[in-house]
């Protein structure tokens, strides 16, 4: 703990920690070390990690990066952060994001930029950046994330990390800053395969708290990791043609291609029609479910309140303007907007139409094959301030991800090394739904 308390203070410029927990878990540590001599300790026993500043661990703050959330004490922790606790992880801080986890390049955060470690002029990614990068200068050894359209994976693949999105309803929501709840699943980043199965394996499983988790057994994740059998992969063909692909990305995938091949899997090109329906149905879809889940952020029940109102509705009015930043509040418009009267099917309804499609064809393609290979983003991690106001830029980046998202299928972004600015480079492989078993023990023979 003393030595991540001390790459915390060397790393500061990078703005990853919105707080390091200095007191709880010091205090953590010691009950730790107390179980671990007396040979009672947990599995996680030693695992010095970070959360997400969106998920909630009782008596500390969380703000989503958010003005609106700023000072608010949670009552409760998240079913998360029990199960890391009830197997004696030490959670060393809230990590910062992008404010209600909306953004991929971790610039709408209230408290400013995470910057990337391997160049700081550069993103970290996002929403959790603050989480891949925490990794990534070994501020810690893993990190919770959520992912709802890319969030774990984007970042990880910007930070040379690994970052895995399980299956929809794998992991309890429970106690997770609320984006768009169909989409939202916790996530890890880890610098190693073994941990990542690991945290998976304390995490997963059914939660009488949140109804939308998965009673599916959990399989013991990290048994087993480096016997995977040969398996079935597809690669997205128009992924790899499309224009908007790095070169250096493209390159290091089809080498990876060759790996996988020599390693004795089978690799098949397959066609996927369906790629620009991705983005646009994601932020119809997602834009909606946010724009209700934040209608709770009314000055009253939540967070910042403007104390010059003089009538409710006024409250809300200030109380909403002050506490939001421009990104949560052009959400919210635009998914207010595809759900009101009159646009609702227009625009709702077709997207879910289109989700439900999409879903289907990937669901077929998954039954001939084990696992879908893809970039995890276009490009490397971009200069901070290049494409934060062009939301156009900004969402497109996303379509590689929201994929797995909008089908609920499990999702890992695998590194690949660096490109010659050295600038991280990374692979993702998608499975069928709960068999993130496949992906974890590919991952691993890979790396
Ligand atoms: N970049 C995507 C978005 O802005 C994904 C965010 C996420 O997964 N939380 O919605």
């Amino acid at each position: 703990l003393q030595y991540y308390f001390k790459q915390i203070e060397t790393h500061q410029h990078l703005n990853a920690f919105n707080e390091v927990f200095f007191y709880s878990a010091a205090e953590r540590a010691r009950l730790v070390q107390e179980k671990i001599d007396k040979g009672s300790a947990g599995r996680l026993a030693g695992m010095v990690i970070g959360i997400k500043d969106n998920i909630c661990y009782k008596d500390h703050e969380v703000t989503a990066s958010s003005r609106m959330l700023e000072g608010f004490v949670s009552p409760y922790s998240a079913t998360v952060v029990e199960r890391l606790l009830n197997e004696d992880a030490v959670i060393i801080g809230r990590l910062n994001c992008d404010e209600f986890a909306m953004g991929g390049s971790n610039e709408t955060s209230f408290y400013g930029a995470v910057k990337n470690a391997a160049n700081p002029e550069k993103v970290a990614g996002g929403s959790s950046g603050g989480s891949a990068v925490a990794v990534q200068a070994d501020m810690c050894l893993s990190a919770l994330g959520t992912d709802t359209g890319g969030s774990v994976r984007q970042p990880a693949a910007f930070c040379g990390c690994i970052g895995l999105k399980p299956t929809y309803g794998r992991i309890s929501r429970y106690g997770v800053i609320a984006y768009a709840s169909s989409f939202d699943q916790v996530g890890t980043i880890t610098s190693s395969v073994g941990d990542a199965a690991l945290l998976l394996e304390v995490l997963a499983g059914a939660d009488d708290h949140d109804s939308t988790v998965s009673r599916e057994a959990v399989p013991a994740y990290t048994a087993g990791l480096s016997a995977g059998s040969k398996k079935k992969i597809a690669v997205l063909k128009e992924t790899l043609e499309s224009e908007a692909l790095d070169k250096d990305i493209k390159a290091a995938i089809l080498e990876a291609i060759e790996v996988f091949k020599a390693q004795g899997h089978s690799i098949e090109y397959v066609s996927f029609d369906l790629l620009d329906y991705l983005v646009p149905a994601y932020y119809v879809l997602t834009t909606a479910e946010a724009s209700s889940n934040l209608s709770r952020y009314d000055g009253v029940h939540y967070g910042h309140r403007n104390l010059e109102a003089t009538n409710l509705n006024e409250l809300y009015k200030k109380s909403r303007a002050e506490g939001f930043g421009d990104e949560v509040k052009k959400r919210i418009l635009l998914g207010t907007f595809v759900l009101s009267a009159g646009y609702y099917d227009a625009y709702y309804q077709k997207a879910q139409q289109v989700r439900r499609l999409i879903r289907e064809k990937m669901e077929s393609m998954l039954m001939d094959f084990d696992v879908i290979i893809t970039p995890v983003t276009p490009t490397p991690a971009f200069k901070i301030g290049e494409n934060i106001d062009d939301p156009l830029v900004m969402y497109m980046a996303d379509i590689f991800t929201v994929l797995a998202s909008l089908t609920g299928i499990p999702a890992i972004a695998v590194p690949l090394g660096n490109n010659s600015d050295g600038l991280p480079l990374s692979i993702q492989l998608m499975a069928k739904h709960f068999h993130e078993k496949e992906l974890l023990s590919l991952s691993n023979e890979f790396l």
